[in-house]
C-alpha cells in the first residue's frame, strides 16, 4: 500500500494531464489485481467506477486523485517513522491507496458480501468536482452511502456547511473629494451593510455541529481616484450556512437587509452548494460507531468535499480518511499507521451486515 501511495506521490497530478495520468495509473493497479474497472471521461476529465457484491444497497468510495500544486521536492515522496511525506499524502492519495487495497481485498472475497460496493476514483475535487464527482451522480453512479476518503483522522464527518456566495454592489453619489459630506460614499455604504450583517441573528445561530455560520467578505471593488468619493462599490460575500439554513434563507436574508438600508444596491449569485446533513442516526453511521467505538467520534467540516454531490440524491454521505498533516501546505504528510486501520476499517464495513441493536442515542456526546 505505501508502495502504490509513493507511486501515487511522484505523478504530478495538479493539472488535467496528470490527473488523468494518476487515474490511468490507478485502473492499471487495480486491473492487474482482478479488478474489473470502468474508465469514464468528461470534458477530458477522466474516472473510473469499479463494482463488486450483490444486494440492495449500494455503498461508495469516492477518492480523488488530483492534487494542489506542490514544489518540485513534493513529488519525490519521503518516510520519517509513522509518515510519508508529499503532496497529496493527507489529500488524499493516502486515502485513495487504501481504498484501492480494500477494494482488491473485498473483491477477492466477493460472494461473501451482502451490498454492492462501487469504487470512485475522480479527478476534479480540488476544483469543484463538477466534472467527475457530480459527473458520476448525474450519470446514475449514486447509492445508499458514500465515503469520502479526506483526511479526518479517522472522524466521521457527517455534515458539511453549505455555500453561497454572492456579489453585492452599493450605489452612491459621486462628489469632490474635498468635500466628500455632498457625496453618499459607496465604499462606506458596504462598510456599513457588513457592521449590520454580522449583528444578524442568523449569523449566530449554532446547530449540532456547528458554533455559527461562516461570512467571508473575500472582496471588494471601488474608487479609482484620491480626490473623488466613490459612488460604486462591489462586495462578494462567501457565505457558509449551517444545516437547516439555506442559499434561498440566506439570499433573502441579505436582500430584506439591503432593502431596509440600501434600497438602491443589487445583488446576484455566484455560486452555491447545498449543505450536507447526515443524520447520526444514519444505520450506516451507527454501523461504523460500532466498528470504532471510542476510536472515532462525528463532527461536522467547514469546508465542503465531493460528498456534496452524492448528498443531492439523499444518500449519506460522509468524509472520513486517515490521519495527516499540511494537507495543502509544504510538509504534507499522511500516517502510515492510520491508513492500514482505515483500510481495514473499510474492509469490515463492506462485509458488516448486521444493524446494531444498541442504537447509539448518544453517539455525539463530548463533541
Ligand atoms: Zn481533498
Amino acid at each position: 500500500m505505501i508502495d502504490l501511495l509513493r507511486s501515487l506521490i511522484r505523478i504530478e497530478s495538479d493539472t488535467k494531464e496528470g490527473a488523468n495520468h494518476a487515474l490511468d495509473f490507478s485502473a492499471n493497479w487495480l486491473e492487474d489485481r482482478g479488478v474489473t474497472v470502468n474508465v469514464l471521461e468528461n470534458e477530458g476529465h477522466k474516472m473510473l467506477v469499479a463494482e463488486v457484491g450483490q444486494g440492495k444497497e449500494t455503498l461508495i468510495w469516492n477518492g480523488h486523485l488530483d492534487i494542489v500544486p506542490g514544489k518540485k521536492e513534493q513529488f519525490d515522496p519521503y518516510i520519517e517513522g509513522d509518515k510519508v511525506y508529499g503532496r497529496g499524502s493527507a489529500d488524499m492519495k493516502g486515502g485513495c491507496a487504501a481504498m484501492m487495497e480494500a477494494f482488491v481485498g473485498i473483491t477477492k472475497h466477493a460472494d461473501r458480501l451482502t451490498k454492492k460496493v462501487q469504487l470512485h476514483l475522480v479527478t476534479d475535487e480540488e476544483t469543484g468536482g463538477s466534472k467527475t464527482s457530480k459527473y458520476l451522480v448525474e450519470q446514475g453512479y449514486t447509492g445508499d452511502f458514500v465515503i469520502c476518503g479526506e483526511p479526518t483522522f479517522l472522524k466521521i464527518g457527517l455534515q458539511a456547511k453549505g455555500i453561497s456566495q454572492f456579489f453585492i454592489t452599493f450605489h452612491g453619489k459621486g462628489a469632490h473629494g474635498s468635500r466628500p459630506w455632498e457625496g453618499d460614499n459607496a465604499i462606506l455604504q458596504s462598510h456599513k451593510f457588513h457592521e449590520l450583517l454580522i449583528q444578524q441573528e442568523w449569523t449566530k445561530v449554532s446547530s449540532d455541529y456547528y458554533d455559527h455560520p461562516s461570512i467571508n467578505l473575500a472582496r471588494i471593488s471601488g474608487g479609482d481616484r484620491f480626490n473623488m468619493v466613490p459612488d460604486t462599490c462591489e462586495v462578494g460575500y462567501d457565505i457558509r450556512f449551517v444545516p437547516g439554513q439555506s442559499v434561498e434563507f440566506v439570499e433573502q436574508q441579505l436582500t430584506n437587509l439591503l432593502k431596509e438600508h440600501f434600497p438602491t444596491a443589487e445583488i446576484r449569485r455566484r455560486g452555491i452548494s447545498p449543505a450536507v446533513t447526515t443524520s447520526d442516526q444514519d444505520p450506516r453511521i451507527l454501523q461504523l460507531l460500532d466498528i470504532m467505538k471510542d476510536e472515532t467520534m462525528l463532527m461536522g467540516q467547514h469546508g465542503s468535499a465531493d460528498t456534496r454531490h452524492y448528498a443531492v440524491t439523499g444518500a449519506g454521505a460522509i468524509e472520513f480518511g486517515p490521519a495527516g498533516g499540511d494537507w495543502h501546505g509544504p510538509t504534507e504528510f499522511v500516517s502510515i499507521s492510520s491508513m492500514e486501520r482505515y483500510r481495514d476499517i473499510l474492509m469490515e464495513f463492506a462485509f458488516y451486515t448486521e444493524v446494531p441493536k444498541e442504537v447509539y442515542k448518544n453517539a455525539n456526546e463530548g463533541i
